[in-house]
Formats: C-alpha cells, sequence, structure tokens
C-alpha cells in the first residue's frame, strides 16, 4: 500500500466512524463518559481535512502528520493513546514507498506496543487494545503460514472482529467502566468497537 491507497483507506474508515455516531456514543455513555465517538470523529474528520497534503508525503511523513493531528486536536484517552501508536510505528516506514505485508505487521505490532505502554493496559483489560491484539496475532500467524492476501485479509478482519466482540465478557481493569460496580461485563467497550472499524477496514483494504 502507498501513501494514495492508505489516504483511500482512511477515508473509507472516517466515513464508517461518522454514521456509527449513535451507537458508539451509547457503549461508551455505559461503560464511560459518552465522548469516544466525539474524540475519534474529530481525529477521523481532521484527517478527512487534509487529504490533499497527505496524498503527497512518504509513508513515515504521512503518518507522523496524523499523529500529530490526533495528538493535537483529540480529546480523552484515545487522543493521547491513538497520537502515540501512530507517531512511533510511522517510524517503522522510514524510507519506504509502499508498505508490503511484512511491514505492514511491524507497523501494527508498533502500535500495539505503544498503546500498550502509554496506557499501561494488557490484552484482556477491555479495551482498544483488545481487538489490535488480536489482530497482530493472527496477521503474524497468517504471514508464517503464507497465506494468500485475500486469506490475510480476512484473518484480519475476522480477528478484528473477535477481539472486539470477546470484550463483551471481560471485567475492565483500565478505563472507565473499572469505575463501575460490575466492571462493565456484559457491555462492549467503545474504544475496541471503534478499533474494530478501522482494522476491518484495514483488512478489506490489504487484500486489493
Ligand atoms: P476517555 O475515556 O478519556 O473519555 P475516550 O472516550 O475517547 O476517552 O476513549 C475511551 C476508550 O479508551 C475506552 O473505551 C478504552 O477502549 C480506551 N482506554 C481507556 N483507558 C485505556 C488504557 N489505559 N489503555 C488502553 N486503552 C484505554
Ligand atoms: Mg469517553
Ligand atoms: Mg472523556
Amino acid at each position: 500500500m502507498n501513501s494514495n491507497n492508505i489516504v483511500d483507506m482512511f477515508l473509507e474508515i472516517a466515513e464508517k466512524i461518522e454514521s456509527e455516531k449513535d451507537y458508539i456514543t451509547e457503549l461508551d455513555s455505559v461503560l464511560g463518559d459518552g465522548d469516544h465517538w466525539v474524540n475519534i470523529n474529530k481525529g477521523y474528520q481532521e484527517i478527512v481535512k487534509m487529504e490533499d497534503t497527505l496524498r503527497g508525503l512518504p509513508l513515515s511523513e504521512l503518518f507522523m502528520k496524523v499523529g500529530m493531528s490526533i495528538m493535537s486536536v483529540v480529546g480523552g484517552s484515545s487522543g493521547v493513546l491513538y497520537g502515540d501508536a501512530f507517531l512511533k510505528a510511522s517510524m517503522t516506514l522510514k524510507g519506504q514507498e509502499a508498505m508490503d505485508l511484512q511491514k505492514g505487521h511491524e507497523f501494527l505490532e508498533t502500535a500495539l506496543d505503544a498503546m500498550m505502554s502509554r496506557g499501561k493496559a494488557s490484552p484482556g483489560d477491555k479495551t482498544m487494545i483488545d481487538p489490535l491484539f488480536s489482530v497482530v496475532k493472527a496477521y503474524g500467524d497468517g504471514l508464517e503460514k503464507a497465506l494468500t492476501k485475500q486469506e490475510l485479509g480476512a484473518a484480519i478482519s475476522r480477528a478484528a472482529e473477535q477481539g472486539m466482540l470477546d470484550t463483551k465478557a471481560m471485567i475492565a481493569k483500565k478505563g472507565r467502566a473499572t469505575y463501575r460496580e460490575d466492571k462493565g461485563v456484559g457491555y462492549i467497550d467503545a474504544g475496541a468497537a471503534t478499533m474494530y472499524y478501522q482494522l476491518d477496514i484495514l483488512g478489506k483494504h490489504i487484500c486489493k
């Protein structure tokens, strides 16, 4: 995937997120303070505004710009976590014109590490980290098994969905859901839901 492909993917994600306002707001209203959609949507709408600039940038600079913009415009936990993840992951693409399957995995793994260390959270804590963790694992397994692009894309989308669904039964160990007596058991985490949208669309774009 080159810069144009990434921007096309971002635009599709922005549209998806914009259309899920009610659902995401409801999820974060149950477990958190209800602003997750506003936060993440603001980040993606900023990316939409930067479309032309981003298309002309080398990959690492594209993601660095996205990270810096998220850091500055997005509030809440999401701003710091996504900002840091994009900034650190952008370094894996220094000097690269395009991202191949191996690089894509390295990028996601670096983003996951950045989010885990910034948020001091682990997989299983009922956060946005859960679908990302599932995808990094499935993607790595898929590369080892030398899956075709199509199979790999499908595996990524499946793992993203499963990682999001798995948060329903989890006991929250990080984030605002920990303030609830029931620790959010029985509800999907809002951050996991928006992470799923992004990774599901990534899975669909990777097969192209
Ligand atoms: P805030 O909770 O500050 O209002 P958002 O609503 O934008 O921020 O994001 C909430 C989401 O952030 C949660 O649904 C969860 O997925 C994620 N989250 C919260 N705390 C952490 C953490 N320490 N590590 C990773 N993810 C976290
Ligand atoms: Mg919130
Ligand atoms: Mg908030």
